[in-house]
């Protein structure tokens, strides 16, 4: 989890490769307080980042000078469950929002696999889940309320200041303080799961198949071996069929996190071990069980890893799986991560990764403590053939100028951020590699 330690102010984030000392920390729990944080830094030129759970890989999160850590500003602030509206303190957490709205028949269109990020972490990095009818989570903000570098406060949307809404959904903390977020929500549902492993050669034939004729479809393919995991997630009417408690358990904890962990740990003291422990993987049968949705999306992670992400044109997924299959098969790399492959609708959102275009994303793994840097290259440099985009809280070694031609609205963005934020209050080094000083 994220520490910040009010003591020796020292900020780190989930995987633990990001860590900054503090110069200050603040707490704020009103929105004024947020305002004066902000003023102040503009009047002394100083920097202010707001961090939300710390689950970014990047250095997306790390403060220089002011961390604005959002803990205390982090409830609910209206619900109107009769137009599917509920707005929310930018601190606010997905795992507590989802069980607030459960409580009231209502639930979060989609989600990606976890759910410990708050709700302006997650859309500021373009986060998502999988469906190709849908998109990202940043598509279901109706409104933003944001201050911006100046101190003062703009509510935005689709109908008022409309370039602001679009380049603060997916704003990557660069146009400004989200103080409250407006979510359009959706009646809650019920999502009915097969799980089940698959001949990645047979899955990859038919993927077009798959991913039309299911609401949230994914796979893990693991390397070294011909299989993929399949998840299959489908809306029901059917009344919910949980797993049963000791299965949950050892299915989700045990399986997913303590033995997987223990292979992990075993593969990375000697890693020629690799291949012949991920067999033993895909040999996990055939699950079938339904549940809440928001239980179905987010899991437990106990295991800590780095990620990387790239989002390619969905037309170009298999080809360049296999391409990745190749590599993997050809450079002597041990992994015992699965790589992991969804989709998304396209959007309009000038940064989001999504951005008009239909989306697959494939996402590569290393457990902590051991060297991401040559196996991430490799698959970067695929994904570079086919315009990828980086997920923005996931690794990756891209700069502005590799960037700006891969987002039709990047211009866009860029003069939206000068405007609001021309002393770069809320940059960052990172966001200085990304988006340019
Ligand atoms: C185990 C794990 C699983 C993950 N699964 C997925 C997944 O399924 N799908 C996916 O897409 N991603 C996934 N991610 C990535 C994660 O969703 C993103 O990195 C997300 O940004 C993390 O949210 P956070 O609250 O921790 O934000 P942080 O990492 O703390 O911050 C991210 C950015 O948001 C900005 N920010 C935070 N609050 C505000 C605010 N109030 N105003 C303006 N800017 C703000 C920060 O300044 C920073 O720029 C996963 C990460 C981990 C570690």
């Amino acid at each position: 989890m994220t520490a910040t330690d009010s003591r020796t102010t020292r900020w780190s984030n989930w995987a633990g490769n990001q860590k900054t000392e503090l110069v200050g920390l603040s707490l704020p729990r009103t929105e004024i307080e947020l305002q004066q944080i902000v003023q102040h830094a503009f009047k002394n030129s100083q920097r202010v980042k707001a961090v939300g759970a710390g689950h970014s890989f990047t250095g997306i999160a790390l403060a220089e000078q002011q961390l604005i850590d959002l803990t205390n500003y982090s409830e609910i602030v209206e619900i109107d469950s009769q137009r599917c509206l509920v707005t929310v303190q930018a601190g606010m957490q997905l795992s507590v929002l989802n069980i607030f709205l459960h409580q009231h028949g209502l639930a979060m269109p989609n989600l990606g696999d976890i759910s410990y990020q708050t709700i302006a972490g997650a859309i500021s990095t373009s986060t998502h889940g999988t469906g190709a009818q849908l998109t990202g989570l940043a598509g279901q903000v109706e409104s933003l309320r944001i201050i911006l570098a100046d101190g003062s406060i703009v509510d935005c949307s689709a109908t008022a200041n409309r370039e602001l809404f679009d380049c603060a959904r997916v704003g990557l903390g660069a146009v400004g303080l989200l103080s409250t977020v407006t979510l359009k929500v959706v009646p809650a549902f019920t999502l009915a799961v097969i799980e089940q492993p698959m001949r990645v050669d047979e899955l990859l034939a038919n993927l077009d198949t798959h991913v039309a004729s299911n609401d949230h479809f994914e796979f893990f393919w693991v390397p070294h071996t011909g299989w993929a995991l399949t998840k299959r997630n489908n809306r029901t009417t059917e009344p919910a069929k949980p797993m049963g408690k000791m299965s949950h358990w050892y299915a989700k904890t045990l399986m997913e996190n303590y033995a997987f962990g223990a292979v992990c740990m075993l593969g990375r003291a000697k890693p020629s071990l690799i291949p012949k422990l991920a067999k033993a993987l895909p040999a996990s049968g055939r699950n079938e069980y339904s549940d809440s949705s928001f239980k179905i999306f987010a899991s437990k992670r106990i295991v800590k890893f780095y990620e990387m992400e790239y989002a390619i044109p969905r037309d170009a997924c298999a080809e360049a799986l296999n391409r990745v299959r190749r590599m993997i098969g050809d450079s002597g790399f041990f992994l015992n991560f699965p790589v992991e492959v969804r989709f998304t609708a396209p959007d309009e959102i000038p940064l989001s990764t999504a951005s008009n275009r239909e989306s697959a994303y494939i996402a590569v793994h290393i457990y902590k403590g051991m060297d991401y840097v040559p196996y991430f290259k490799e698959v970067e440099s695929i994904m570079n053939s086919y315009q990828g985009r980086p997920h923005w809280g996931k690794l990756h070694f891209q700069n502005a100028e590799t960037l700006a031609p891969r987002y039709p609205k990047w211009d866009l963005f860029q003069s939206v951020r000068n405007q609001v934020d021309p002393k770069r209050v809320f940059s960052n080094a990172y966001l200085e590699t990304v988006l340019g000083k």
